[in-house]
């Protein structure tokens, strides 16, 4: 997350942006947060992805800490002396931009085409779309342009190609920039989020778990959207009625649709949009672009993301604020790379995490936490739904003495069902003493 201007500032001859931008931290948080970088380290910005990853564990306050505070975690990790494995591959990464230049090429001609084919086909096809130029100085400058074109585009009724809009979205108390590949804008008003992806669309169906990153991740952007829109407040219903033309039915409207939320959805099925609060509709559904067949053309498909829109809505509430997290740590504390990995260890470890399993796929801290979380003998380390099986036994020990009665309450539901899971394996050994299994529950954990 990047430290910029409090406002933004119009570009020579541009009309001045009269949209509100989130509130933004203050002054104080401002210079807490860069002393934690550290001394000239530049911030980290967080994206779409990075979101989705931090919503996805809002129980743990030192990736909110350190996303909130732009902190290079990859760096952070190889200092500490566990590097992550991310990271794409600089093929991969090409490959990914030619395939994106050539869906937006022609003005987006063919991205546009392939909106209204799966999304809205019952509006005038698109002839020529309109590219607004989204330049300006900044992320903060750039967001208010977007939100300037989008308050433009809606009242416009021609389809509209925002190509790389930036939008801000309030995490945890600090604003997070977000880039989405697009956002097209109906003729009806309405705005859709376009996530052009380089794995390969076979026969019209991608891979499950890609699809579903790309959903949560669409979701992200979504609910920005919807904070502009919020903010934009233009009534729908008069975009909608002058653009569909008297006797078009709505598509709008409720009901709901009957497809499940995060699977691909047919054309012209109806759409669920936000709630009609007056402010412009973002749409519920996106369009997922990938190659076709392991070719360099296009497939496309709808996304119902409501259910992970729902999900990353709940969770981003309920990360805890940046700045009480920040004021809870130690005087002097810092995570710039460059100090002693000793140095770093300490302050890394001054703020509370809830390692999991799944951060070995979401986080770049995880081999450092899976390790601290393995040498305390932390229950996490075995999985949530273990974990929320065991109540208040935090640690293997705990667990392990409760088994064999040397500690515990026998009315916790949890110590009672370790006793009687020891009863039982003592029984099915026939006569093995339920301590042998110890050592193993022990090498169990270990190898996790
Ligand atoms: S790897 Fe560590 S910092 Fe990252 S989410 Fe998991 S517990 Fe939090």
């Amino acid at each position: 997350m990047s430290e910029f201007p409090d406002s933004a500032s119009p570009e020579p001859g541009r009309e001045p942006n009269r949209v509100p931008l989130p509130r933004t931290r203050g002054t104080g948080l401002r210079q807490r947060l860069a002393e934690l970088r550290g001394p000239d380290v530049p911030p980290k910005s967080l994206d779409a992805r990075a979101l989705a990853a931090l919503a996805a564990n809002p129980g743990c306050e030192r990736r909110a800490l350190l996303d909130g505070a732009g902190v290079d975690k990859a760096k952070l990790a190889g200092a500490l002396g566990a590097p992550s494995g991310f990271g794409q591959s600089q093929f991969a990464f090409m490959r990914g931009n030619a395939f994106e230049a050539r869906v937006k090429a022609d003005g987006g001609a063919e991205l546009l085409r392939l909106v209204h084919e799966r999304l809205d086909p019952r509006a005038e096809p698109p002839t020529t779309g309109v590219v607004p130029d989204l330049s300006a100085v900044g992320p903060e400058g750039r967001a208010a342009r977007t939100a300037l074109a989008l308050r433009e585009a809606t009242g416009a009724g021609v389809w509209t190609l925002l190509d790389h809009p930036m939008v801000a979205l309030d995490v945890a108390g600090s604003p997070a920039f977000l880039e989405p590949d697009a956002v097209v804008v109906h003729p009806d008003g309405r705005w859709t989020v376009v996530e052009i992806k380089s794995f390969p669309m076979l026969d019209g169906s991608a891979d499950p778990a890609k699809v579903g990153a790309a959903a949560r991740q669409s979701a992200v952007y979504v609910l920005a959207l919807e904070e502009v829109a919020a903010r934009l407040g233009t009534p729908p219903q008069e975009h909608a009625a002058a653009a569909r033309g008297a006797g078009e039915p709505d598509t709008a409207a409720p009901p709901a649709p009957a497809e499940a939320p995060g699977t691909a959805v047919p054309a012209g099925a109806p759409v669920a949009h936000g709630a009609r609060t007056g402010a412009p509709e973002v749409s519920h559904r996106i369009l997922l672009v990938c190659p076709k067949d392991f070719s360099n053309l296009p497939a496309a498909s709808a996304v119902d993301i409501r259910k992970q829109r729902a999900v990353t809505r709940r969770q981003l509430a309920r990360l805890t604020r940046v700045e009480d997290i920040a004021a809870a740590l130690p005087e002097g504390t810092c995570f710039s790379p460059d100090l002693p990995a000793a140095e770093l260890t300490t302050a890394v470890e001054a703020v509370p995490a809830a390692y999991a399993p799944e951060c070995l796929s979401a986080c770049d801290l995880a081999f450092h936490c899976r390790d601290r979380a393995l040498a305390e003998g932390a229950v996490t380390s075995l999985g949530r739904s273990l974990r929320s099986e065991l109540g208040g036994l935090t640690s293997v020990t705990d667990v392990l003495a409760a088994a064999h009665g040397e500690a515990g309450d026998p009315r916790d539901p949890a110590v009672a069902m370790l006793r009687r899971a020891a009863r039982l394996r003592a029984e099915a050994l026939d006569g093995h003493p339920a301590g042998a299994g110890a050592s193993e529950v022990r090498e169990g954990a270990a190898c996790r």
